[in-house]
């Protein structure tokens, strides 16, 4: 899946949950949730992150292997985690449910994702910027603009 389909997947999710719930700080919540969303995709040298992380994304695509460790959901358990046990709960939140929304999003993808790192891999029918995921993309930007109009309760 393309970068730019899990921000904009990513954003739909922050933005309801920052209309719905009241963080402390809604706007730091969405970037960092959008942030997390990308994330992932570190381990992919031509990823929109790993571009302009390299070397870095190179050497970790060598040890990780795309869509492996860092595909998990070990990564965001330990966000999750380390923001629980730091105080920071909103911040650990943010980091694993961007990271989640990339790992669900990923699972659409014919290549899917193996969600525990060994064991079965979740899979769906979508070619990674193919027509469908331009589709999924333009429904995803409706419903946003959409969302973003009507129920906006943050301005
Ligand atoms: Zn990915």
């Amino acid at each position: 899946m393309l970068g730019i389909t899990h921000l904009l997947f990513a954003a739909i999710l922050a933005f309801l949950l920052v209309n719905i719930f009241s963080f402390s700080h809604p706007i730091l919540f969405f970037l960092l949730f959008c942030f997390a969303a990308l994330l992932p995709d570190i381990d992919h040298p031509g990823s929109m992150l790993g571009r302009r992380l390299w070397p870095l994304s190179s050497v970790i695509s060598f040890f990780f292997g795309h869509r492996g460790f860092l595909h998990s959901i070990f990564v965001p358990l330990a966000f999750f985690l380390l923001g629980w046990y730091f105080h920071a709960f909103w911040i650990g939140l943010a980091l694993a449910g961007g990271y989640i929304a990339h790992l669900v999003t990923d699972m659409l993808t014919l290549s899917g994702v193996k969600p525990y790192w060994i064991g079965p891999r979740i899979r769906g029918f979508m070619r990674t910027g193919g027509f469908l995921e331009a589709v999924f993309f333009f429904l995803l930007l409706v419903f946003f603009v959409w969302l973003v109009v009507f129920k906006n309760t943050l301005i």
